[in-house]
């Protein structure tokens, strides 16, 4: 949950930690130094009260200033600024009370406040890793330095008993932590889930309608064309155009249909092969130059089609990556149980952010992209029984690898 965003439903959460952790900490602050200072000096037959010298009732006054603030700045929106001025005052005040009282005495160094104890328990409420470490180096520095400063040994066992709770703090904060992560990337699977079925369903229905009006279209364009024969102005960007939508309709239908695949034994090579010949006369147009290398040959269970596609999509995919040029890789190996199929680029890389969004439908940066063609390749793997995995780069180059199982 961090770093904080200003989403009503955290601030909400916020709010209810804010005011959880005032109530506590006033009702822990007065009971507390009244037994230490009264009731149990009072029973021991000591002199009861404030220790001579330092704030006195005016530490607890100054505390207690500190509530109307906080009440202002949780109506302001800053309900996450609360629990980091009540550390720093508290801190102050602390440090001016010792300093005050033992300055220049030579009374021994009193050990710390409760207080402290309870601001490293609690702050796993807040589920903020950055609020922990700020109080929990926060109280070390402050003993390291009061134990500088007055040479006791006192410290030593303030500090112990901080990394003590600090550890106990750590790992409620770290189990709340795996706990919320868990719990979203469950809730973002099933959105994503969810997303995909819809798509699938409304996919499909509208490629159906779409593929039959688009190919009486692509006929009819041709034939005008035949009939003005000279134009060649417009005919070809038309016909161009009715071929993009298409791809785009045969991607939505395999993303909509379950298991379309029709396999019969393939060579992967001849596969490849066939779409290097496509791809290659474009590639050296802009530059880029495609290497095949293959250690193996092995014969598939798959869709001839179907996997051409992928290779194109992954292919032209490396393609775009490389505006000014370069070398895309295939590189073929054989693995235990099946065959690895890397498609290598010295493009320019995806960055950590996106990677993450590349499974979602429509996720594109390109101007003239669908955002289509990883999840068309990913889905028509998966249905192969194999699974894709891409690895990146930022700047250096993209590899994704493909691995499919050989019977
Ligand atoms: P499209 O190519 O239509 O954008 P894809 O599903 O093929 O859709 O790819 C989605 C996005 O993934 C691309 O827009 C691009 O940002 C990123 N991407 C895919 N392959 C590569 C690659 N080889 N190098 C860099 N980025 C890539
Ligand atoms: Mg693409």
């Amino acid at each position: 949950m961090e770093p904080f965003k200003k989403n009503s439903v955290l601030v909400y959460e916020e709010v209810k930690a804010v005011k959880f952790f005032l109530w506590t900490f006033y009702i822990i602050l007065v009971p507390y130094d009244f037994i230490v200072y009264y009731i149990y000096p009072y029973f021991n037959k000591v002199e009861t009260g404030l220790p001579y010298g330092g704030l006195g009732f005016y530490f607890h006054l100054l505390l207690f200033f500190l509530l109307p603030a906080a009440i202002i700045i949780i109506k302001k929106g800053y309900p996450e600024k609360v629990k980091y001025m009540y550390f720093a005052a508290f801190i102050l005040l602390d440090t001016i009370n010792n300093v005050l009282i033992y300055w220049g005495s030579n009374k021994e160094f009193n050990s710390g406040h409760i207080l402290e104890v309870y601001f490293i328990l609690f702050s796993p409420i807040f589920v903020s890793k950055r609020f922990f470490w700020v109080i929990t180096l926060g109280f070390s520095l402050k003993y390291l330095t009061i134990g500088l400063i007055f040479q006791s040994a006192k410290v030593l066992f303030a500090l112990g008993l901080i990394l003590f709770i600090s550890i106990i703090a750590w790992i409620l904060l770290s189990r709340f932590q795996s706990y919320i992560t868990a719990i979203t990337s469950i809730y973002e699977d099933m959105r994503q889930k969810e997303k995909l079925a819809v798509i699938g369903q409304m996919a499909t229905a509208i490629a159906h309608e779409i593929k039959n009006p688009l190919s009486s279209l692509k006929g009819f364009t041709q034939l005008q064309q035949e009939k003005d024969n000279g134009d060649e102005q417009y005919y070809p960007i038309m016909l161009n155009e009715i071929d993009r939508i298409n791809a785009i309709v045969n991607d939505l239908l395999i993303l909509g249909k379950p298991n379309t695949a029709i396999k019969k034994p393939q060579k992967l090579e001849e596969i490849i092969q066939y779409v290097l010949s496509v791809i290659v006369p474009h590639a050296q147009r802009r530059d880029i130059d495609i290497i095949l290398d293959t250690k193996t040959s092995s014969v598939l269970l798959c869709d001839e089609n179907q996997l051409k596609q992928v290779f194109i999509n992954l292919i032209k995919n490396a393609m775009e990556a490389m505006p000014e040029g370069g070398t895309v890789t295939i590189r073929i190996e054989s693995q235990n149980s099946g065959i690895k199929v890397s498609v290598i680029d010295e493009g320019c890389g995806i960055k950590p952010d996106q990677l993450a969004k590349l499974g979602e439908p429509f996720y594109t940066t390109k101007q003239s992209g669908n955002g289509l063609g990883l999840m068309v390749s990913k889905k028509i793997i998966e249905e192969h029984g194999g699974n894709l995995i891409i690895n990146s780069e930022l700047g250096k180059g993209t590899d994704v690898t493909i691995y499919l199982p050989v019977p």
